[in-house]
């Protein structure tokens, strides 16, 4: 991971892209084999791997530059490669933010129209797609495409949540959100069991832009699925101190915990102490880097599931199909005590327009597990749960689906997405090792 380079705002001029851009579109006609753009490395995934160890990793964040930015209509020009850090760092003092943001900002900005990432606010503001106005792609052609929801859309769709299969973002013109304070308004309130978590979340949608609740994966019978819903703001100028937040990390872990330090006593310890802990009524200030990126303030915490690391169950179920698969999913867990503390519930709004985005409106888990023996066996019944409900995994997250229930949950809209990359000429030329776990490349 790079620094993040205090840029200086006022001198940006065109694109004077470096590294790979410098010596010319790797991608152009004498190349050879599958190519993968890579941006911070930030999904769970083999989506940022590439397929064969003689694929060529295509490094975004080598060109990371803001390119222009119009105050008066919010709208930025940027390389792909330019983090979430950064934009949060030169405009936060300036009154604006990203439309939706990540759980943590040590994203690029390609990474994250390739994820078509979903934040607090989705039933709000949709996915980060949703704010592209156009995308300059490079799909190995003499020139790089302009695509937008007017030129070469199909194209456009299909890279938003394409997950890099369908060429490399140079570039992407973002509306930004205009904020008339960079500090937060946030408030917690208890859930004691699943129900009430679920409509607590939807009937704080209507009055909170931002929303989100944690779950204590090992609580089972009346209290399953009790946790706590986070709420928040942007505050109002009256409302924030004057100054500006800085983002900050305040802990590291230095070593690998040892794999027996998640067992089940320690989460469910921890899970009761969450619980009871958190400051619930009253409304508090709090950083937008707090709110929005918990986890980005300890370094390494991925350190903390041991050696054999973890994975991630993130799905999201139709509303349609009600509580009970939802139900299902968290009994599942509660009787084989494989979850951690990181267990999250956030209902979503309408499907976004990326062919392949993965929010509908519904309600989306995620969970973390660390990796055991079973885990593809639970990652499995688990799937079978979703597929009968209508739902369906997020990519940026995914790493045990196999190719059969995928196709199982995206039928035609996979059927969709092939195409089009077929009509540009881009399979094989774009793949990476989720592609040929998932789509048989
Ligand atoms: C702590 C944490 C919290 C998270 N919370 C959320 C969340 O709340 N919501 C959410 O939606 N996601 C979340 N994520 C997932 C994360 O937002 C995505 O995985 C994001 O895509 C990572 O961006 P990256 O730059 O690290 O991309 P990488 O991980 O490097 O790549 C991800 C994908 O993007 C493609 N890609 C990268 N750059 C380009 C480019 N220039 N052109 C074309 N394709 C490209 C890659 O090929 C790959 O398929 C979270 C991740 C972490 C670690």
């Amino acid at each position: 991971m790079s620094d993040y380079p205090n840029h200086d705002f006022f001198s940006w001029g065109g694109n004077t892209a470096r590294g790979v851009l410098r010596k010319g579109s790797p991608l152009g006609k004498h190349t050879k084999g599958a190519r993968l753009s890579v941006g911070l490395g930030r999904s769970y995934n083999d989506a940022a791997l590439p397929a064969r160890a003689s694929d060529v990793l295509l490094n975004t964040t080598e060109d990371d530059n803001l390119q222009s930015f119009d105050e008066a209509s919010g709208v930025l020009n940027a390389s792909a490669g330019i983090s979430l850090a950064t934009l949060a760092k030169v405009f936060l003092p300036r009154g604006f933010f990203v439309p939706v943001t990540p759980g943590t900002q040590f994203v690029t900005l390609g990474g994250a129209i390739a994820s078509d990432v979903h934040g607090k606010n989705h039933h709000r503001a949709g996915t980060i797609g949703r704010h592209i106005r156009s995308l300059v792609l490079d799909i190995g052609r003499d020139a790089p495409l302009t695509c937008s929801r007017t030129q070469n859309t199909d194209l456009f769709l299909a890279t938003l949540g394409g997950m890099g299969l369908t060429g490399h973002i140079l570039s992407a013109q973002l509306a930004m959100e205009p904020i008339e304070s960079p500090w937060i308004v946030e408030n917690n309130a208890r859930a004691d069991n699943v129900e009430e978590f679920l409509e607590l979340l939807q009937s704080n949608a209507e009055h909170w832009p931002f929303t989100v609740g944690w779950i204590d994966c090992l609580s089972k019978g009346r209290a399953l699925g009790r946790g706590v819903l986070m709420r928040g703001r942007w505050a109002k100028a009256t409302e924030g101190p004057k100054t500006v937040p800085q983002f900050s990390a305040k802990m590291s872990l230095p070593v690998t915990a040892p794999n027996w330090a998640l067992g089940k006593l320690s989460v469910r310890m921890f899970n009761e102490s969450y619980f009871r802990m958190q400051h619930t009524g009253s409304e508090r200030i709090a950083s937008p880097y707090s709110f929005f990126y918990p986890l980005d303030a300890v370094r390494s915490w991925n350190r903390m599931y041991g050696s054999r690391g973890f994975s991630q169950y993130q799905c999201v179920i139709p509303r349609a199909a009600g509580t009970q698969p939802i139900v299902e999913i968290l009994e599942k867990l509660a009787s084989t005590g494989d979850a951690s503390f990181l267990c999250v519930l956030k209902d979503f709004g309408p499907c976004g327009d990326g062919t392949l985005s993965f929010p509908m409106k519904g309600t989306t888990l995620a969970i973390d597990l660390p990796n055991k023996a079973h885990s593809a066996e639970l990652f499995g019944q688990l799937n079978r749960v979703t597929i009968k409900s209508g739902g369906r995994i997020y990519l940026a997250k995914d790493s045990y689906t196999t190719a059969k229930d995928f196709s199982a949950m995206e039928g035609a809209r996979l059927e969709q997405f092939q195409s089009i990359r077929e009509k540009w000429g881009l399979r094989g030329r774009f793949s990476s090792a989720l592609s040929r776990r998932l789509l048989g490349e």
